[in-house]
């Protein structure tokens, strides 16, 4: 063992043990910590024996450790934690030492940290880390963002211990200054809401549509892994479908009531705020609100009634109907994420690489999927690509699933069954493509209740005019 570590890392929960685990896998000499300290003498007494990581049981023993410049990551639960251990931190380092948040934290938090840890001569990296406990351990996708002169020193540690895509290119690089890297792990989020939520309902309409079993829709999810789906949820789709207990599927006992931690609600809410139109992951969010509304639900379903399911044509057809409705609905959710990426950057001044974004996620993460691999040839081509949905590969892509996705819309709509990512997503495609939409009566709507003006379609944009809609005075 080296008689300095390369790094320290505090919190001995799932996550942080494995991210040890992997980065003395990889040569790193790392010192562990943890408020509690009977934790670290377990780690070191279990999985840590024999390797290259060391106990600290105070944080002066935890700085005492470590090689200069000294390097911290937190891995917390995130929130006042994460102050607390700044706090506890700053008394004991010196000028050009980096304090890493590597947990779930809103990116205005890590903005504040930032420039609150400069003013003391210190630098702070806020690190999305995405995929699990397994991901930890053997290759996460990292996104990290704060000080950019704090990147050069833990640049090799990062991508050294990052999941790696196809032709060895880490999933992990500098995404940009202050709250950039949990912005863009905020989306990431997100999108695994949309993703998730677009399985589910495909799941529903094989279900109750089609009637298929457990067993049919397992083999169908294992074939759409090995085509242009292919993805990590896709894959664990398909295990759960065959997962049996006492020989019935145990998915099928298991409470419809979706739970959350709330990223994918700051993601809906930011983009409320810079008016994008993130619809599909917003109503991923609601999706799950309603969801957790169980008792209402039962309530309701026994007085509202919808139309009989009734489905008349040929299944395999519908199937593959479905399965380019899944398609083509998350191309418009990974357009939407993107656009959100693209105004926020606007907002707060990052440069950020969407190429290196799409890498990012291309492995080690929840939302990883080969179909990142063709976003992240769009943007290799095209970096100032606005809008996902006009590039190329993409515009082929979706106008060849036009046509089931709208059978699959269709068909869910007129069967009572709710699709509310599938069909939103839809709208969004129409109203994108859409030159002219119905806001010209919006507008004078609003200028005859509000005198809110409007611009006129023979006349120079930015003149405004105003109507006497009533006549009176
Ligand atoms: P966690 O359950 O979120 O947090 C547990 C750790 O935080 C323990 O080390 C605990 O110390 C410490 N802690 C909690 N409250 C504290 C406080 N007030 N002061 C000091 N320490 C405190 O652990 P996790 O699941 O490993 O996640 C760590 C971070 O990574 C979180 O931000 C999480 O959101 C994020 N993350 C998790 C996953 C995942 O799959 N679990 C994936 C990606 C990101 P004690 O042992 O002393 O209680």
């Amino acid at each position: 063992m080296k008689p300095l570590s390369d790094i320290g890392l505090v919190g001995l929960a799932v996550m942080g043990e494995n991210l040890i685990l992997n980065m003395a896998s990889k040569g790193y000499t790392v010192t562990a910590y943890n408020r509690s300290v009977d934790k670290v003498d377990n780690f070191l007494a279990g999985r840590a024996q024999g390797k290259s990581i060391r106990g600290a049981r105070s944080i002066e023993e935890l700085v005492q450790s470590l090689a200069k410049p000294r390097k911290i990551m937190l891995m917390v639960k995130a929130g006042q934690a994460v102050d607390d251990f700044i706090e506890q931190l700053i008394p004991h380092l010196e000028a050009g030492d980096i304090i890493i948040d590597g947990g779930n934290t809103h990116y205005p938090d890590t903005d504040r940290r930032t420039a609150y840890l400069a003013s003391k001569g210190l630098r702070f990296i806020g690190t999305g880390v995405s995929g699990g406990e397994e991901g930890a351990l053997t290759g996460p996708s990292i996104m990290p963002g704060g000080s950019p002169e704090a990147w050069p020193f833990v640049k090799d540690i990062f991508q050294g211990i990052s999941a790696k895509v196809d032709d060895g290119s880490p999933c992990c690089d500098w995404v940009g200054e202050n709250g950039a890297g949990h912005f863009v792990k905020m989306v990431h989020n997100g999108i695994e809401y949309g993703d998730m939520q677009l399985i589910c309902e495909a799941y529903q309409i094989m279900k109750e549509l089609l009637g298929l079993t457990t067993d049919e829709m397992h083999e169908v999810f294992a074939e759409w892994n090995t085509g242009e789906l292919d993805s990590y949820l896709v894959e664990i789709t398909r295990d759960i479908l065959g997962y049996k207990e006492d020989g019935e599927a145990l998915v099928e006992k298991i409470l419809d009531t979706a739970g959350q931690k709330g990223t994918g609600k700051w993601t809906g809410v930011i983009a409320l705020d810079l008016g994008v139109p993130l619809t599909l992951i917003s109503e991923a969010v609601f999706a799950r609100c309603l969801s957790s509304q169980k008792d209402e639900r039962v309530a309701a379903s026994k007085v509202i009634s919808g139309p009989a399911v009734k489905f008349e044509g040929d299944k395999k057809a519908f199937i593959n109907d479905l399965r380019n409705a899944l398609y083509a609905s998350k191309i418009v959710s990974y357009a939407q994420g993107y656009l959100l990426m693209r105004e926020a950057a606007k907002e707060y001044g990052w440069n950020l690489n969407y190429g290196g974004i799409a890498l990012m996620w291309r492995g080690g993460c929840i939302i990883r999927s080969s179909f990142l691999g063709n976003i992240k040839e769009a943007f290799d081509k095209n970096p100032d690509l606005n809008n996902l949905l006009l590039d190329e590969y993409f515009l082929k892509t979706v106008d060849a699933a036009q046509a089931g996705w709208r059978r699959v819309a269709a068909a869910a709509i007129a069967n009572g069954i709710p699709a509310p990512t599938i069909t939103s997503a839809l709208t969004y495609f129409d109203g994108y493509r859409t030159a002219r939409l119905p806001a010209n009566l919006l507008q004078a709507q609003r200028d005859y209740f509000g005198a809110h003006t409007y611009e006129r379609t023979d006349k120079p944009r930015g003149e405004f005019f105003h109507t006497n809609w009533t006549g009176r005075g």
